[in-house]
């Protein structure tokens, strides 16, 4: 036997994950002469009677059985591999780390529309003179064919000599120009259209600003950093309008003269317009193309934009979270902006945090890694104090602006003013009235509550609470309880408020439809406009109201969490938070962060011009950490309460905390399913691994299923998804049973 093989080449299979399959995945033989196929590659392959496209996994050798009867590798797309290296250490590590396929990450990395063959792309046909025939030839060819003559005329008069066959009549002269090109005075090009979905709008090229002092010792730092391949990430501290996107720019252009690529990941980019927009201004002049990806954009332009990547046509990268797998050439620098921003975890499987693998990939491709923020989360503070990252801060504002005054309402006492309207206060609505007169804006936010109902009182603002994880209690409609989703620590709903004896204690919400027409009736003369997320689902709505807003066509802005991030309005003076504790209430372990982290955001929008801004807070809670640290823009001291409290309760960044979900369409099933599993790990998890009784989800139900859950709460983060990755697969619980895993869980509902 081995004496027949023995001139044969050996074979060596790949294992392809198709597309358009969910996560399918084969083994094919490399053809001899296929050896550029390689980890990452995209390749046709065949399946069943026909063929399609998939990316190469990894290569293993033939099994002995089936080795020789592996189906061949037609076609080998692009020489290059879609996935680099470094990308796919990157999918393999984050795929064991969140406890999912390596598919599912190589999907995020090459992109739906990249995947999909006939998304190819769009080509537009050119006509070039190449010889002008001459007088004499050219009277011959006007009178035999006057078409052609035309042709040749106008491309004679052309500037460029070279014209779209569009203009010179569309397809109907194409026959005339094939004949032209016969004879050698014409010749017809393939042309590559670019998609640019920045096209449409111009950006007037920008000069590097003079950095103040602050500025300059982070871009130095950053740029050492760079140079010297440092990847200990740095994350820059600097107060809202400390001139952050500034430093980025300025490191940016560093980077790329160095002959490096960059990436820079922004919050739900149709938030972020103006991160955007001065990354293309400043580099509009230079050869170095911004790459811009976003899921908003059509199918053809993300296409675009990742090959023009990918080919290193494009060296800046910018985009939400997913970005991050962007395949920036010779990566050089990622800066995370608005770190702290929760966007940045996917709410669906795999569900990773972009700011982790961000950091993960620098490490990975020796590139820096800055972290930027006014309020960084309290994971990057803990990890500069561990000593795993280092710090750089801005604490000034880089016009020399003050920050904004903040006033902070105590609602239980203005609640009780005969002209209180609900809501609105009367001294917030003065101060509303008093901008008016002057034609200054107001920016006013409407925290939104999300799906948790928890009970606040509307006279004093007690929100009844855990008595051991002091963490807001949801409230169960089917079981008429209060239960703490932490520890599972049940409770009976009180009739009356347990701290002011109030029998008002279930609170109707406010939406911001409602708000609005409150508005309008307060202040009929005033150009209101209303920013939901209803609002924003229109395409370019968001964008068309922020131009609005800055031309000053709108007086007041109302809105909810969405328009509190990086906007700078110079005609905002004041800022008005409606509801500032409704965040507190959440059963998370985030809910104080959160809520500082936005109201220092959004009174951030204040005072960005020559005239000293204000803050009005209107709070139940007005001694709540979160509140008080807030109104004095004082991000060390909320961090150092705040992580001493997730220290004692044993909350993250001190641990990892997992949620662990089943949902079924039948109710019984998904109760027994994650009581089956629930006892099973309680037997095999090691010490150090805490688990909490299953229960009903905070959102008990969600399209048509019903949701139980467990929290997990560990050390190391890999234990939890090793062992409870391998019992889900074990359980083999039907289709009609459904586990997901979230590690590291940024939601709790
Ligand atoms: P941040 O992102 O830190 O909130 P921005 O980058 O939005 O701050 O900067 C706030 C404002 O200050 C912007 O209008 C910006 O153009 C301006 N700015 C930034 N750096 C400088 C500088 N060195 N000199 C003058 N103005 C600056
Ligand atoms: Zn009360
Ligand atoms: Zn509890």
């Amino acid at each position: 036997m081995q004496g027949l093989f023995q001139d044969e080449p050996e074979q060596t299979a790949a294992r392809v994950l198709l597309d358009g399959f969910n996560d399918m995945v084969l083994d094919y033989a490399i053809p001899p002469g296929m050896s550029k196929v390689t980890r990452g590659s995209r390749v046709e392959v065949p399946l069943r009677n026909r063929t399609t496209t998939g990316t190469v996994i990894k290569l293993t050798p033939p099994d002995a059985e089936w080795g020789n009867r592996l189906k061949l590798i037609t076609r080998l797309i692009d020489d290059t591999p879609a996935v680099g290296a470094k990308l796919m250490d990157l999918a393999e590590w984050a795929a064991r780390y969140y406890a999912v396929p390596v598919e599912q990450l190589i999907r995020c990395i090459v992109p739906e529309p990249v995947r999909r063959e006939h998304h190819e792309e769009k080509t537009r046909k050119m006509v070039v003179l190449v010889q002008w025939p001459g007088d004499e030839e050219m009277n011959k060819i006007n009178a035999k064919a006057p078409r052609q003559a035309a042709i040749l005329r106008y491309l004679h008069q052309s500037e460029s000599k070279r014209e779209p066959l569009a203009d010179l009549g569309g397809s109907p002269a194409l026959t005339p120009c094939r004949a032209l090109e016969k004879r050698g005075f014409v010749r017809i090009e393939e042309e590559v259209v670019h998609r640019d979905p920045a096209a449409q709008e111009n950006f007037a090229p920008s000069c590097p600003l003079k950095l103040n002092e602050e500025q300059q010792h982070a871009l130095d730092i950053i740029t050492q950093a760079s140079d010297s391949q440092s990847t200990k990430p740095i994350v820059l501290q600097g107060v809202t309008g400390s001139g952050k996107t500034e430093v980025y720019l300025q490191a940016a252009a560093h980077v790329l003269q160095h002959g490096k690529g960059v990436l820079i990941l922004v919050p739900e980019i149709s938030l972020t317009p103006q991160t955007m927009a001065r990354f293309k201004s400043r580099f509009a002049e230079s050869d170095t193309k911004v790459a811009i990806l976003h899921s908003a954009m059509s199918d053809g332009e993300r296409f675009d934009e990742w090959h023009a990547i990918h080919r290193g046509k494009a060296r800046i990268a910018i985009g939400p979270r997913s970005a991050l797998f962007a395949p920036v050439q010779n990566l050089g620098l990622i800066i995370v902006d608005e770190e702290h921003d929760s966007s940045y975890k996917q709410e669906n499987s795999p569900r990773y945090h972009g700011r982790d693998l961000a950091v993960l990939r620098a490490h990975l491709e020796g590139a820096t890694v800055v972290l930027g923020s006014a309020t960084p989360s309290l994971e990057s503070l803990y990890n500069v104090a561990s000593g795993k990252y280092s710090m750089l801060r801005m604490d000034k504002r880089a016009d020399g602006q003050r920050l904004p005054l903040t006033r902070v309402l105590d609602m239980r006492t203005e609640a009780k003013d005969k002209r209180y309207l609900g809501i609105l206060s009367e001294r917030l609505r003065m101060a509303m009235e008093d901008r008016l007169k002057k034609g200054e804006q107001t920016i006013l936010l409407l925290n939104r509550r999300g799906f948790a109902r928890s009970l606040q009182c509307p006279d004093c603002g007690h929100i009844v609470s855990c008595e051991h994880c002091s963490l807001p209690l949801t409230y169960h409609a089917t079981e008429n309880r209060l239960i703490c989703h932490i520890c599972g620590y049940r409770a009976a709903v009180p009739r009356k408020c347990p701290e002011c004896g109030s029998a008002n204690i279930l609170l109707e919400g406010y939406g911001t439809q409602k708000v609005e027409k409150l508005l309008r009736n307060c202040f009929p003369n005033a150009r209101i406009q209303r920013v939901d997320a209803d609002v924003a689902a229109r395409k370019n709505a968001l964008r068309d109201i922020l131009a609005d807003f800055r031309a000053h066509r709108i007086d007041i802005l109302l809105g909810t969490q969405m328009i509190s991030k990086g906007l700078d309005f110079p005609g905002v003076t004041l800022v008005g938070v409606l509801n500032a504790d409704i965040g507190l209430s959440m059963p998370d372990p985030r809910a104080a962060e959160r809520t500082f982290q936005l109201l220092t955001q959004v009174a951030g929008r204040a005072g960005r011009g020559d005239i000293d801004g204000e803050v009005i807070i209107q709070t139940f809670t007005p001694h709540a950490p979160a509140i008080q640290y807030a109104r004095r823009h004082d991000t060390d001291g909320f961090a150092e309460t705040e992580l001493a409290l997730r220290q004692e309760l044993e909350f993250p960044p001190y641990t990892h905390m997992s949620v662990l979900t089943v949902r079924s369409p039948k109710e019984d099933l998904a109760d027994f399913s994650i009581n089956s599993l629930y006892k099973k790990l309680k037997r095999i998890l090691p010490e150090g691994v805490v688990i909490s009784d299953p229960l009903p989800a905070p959102i008990a139900k969600a399209y048509g299923q019903f949701r139980y859950q467990c929290t997990l709460k560990s050390r190391s983060a890999r234990q939890v998804a090793d062992i409870v990755s391998k019992e889900i697969r074990e359980l083999n619980s039907g289709e009609d049973v459904i586990f997901t895993l979230d590690i590291d869980a940024y939601s709790f509902m």
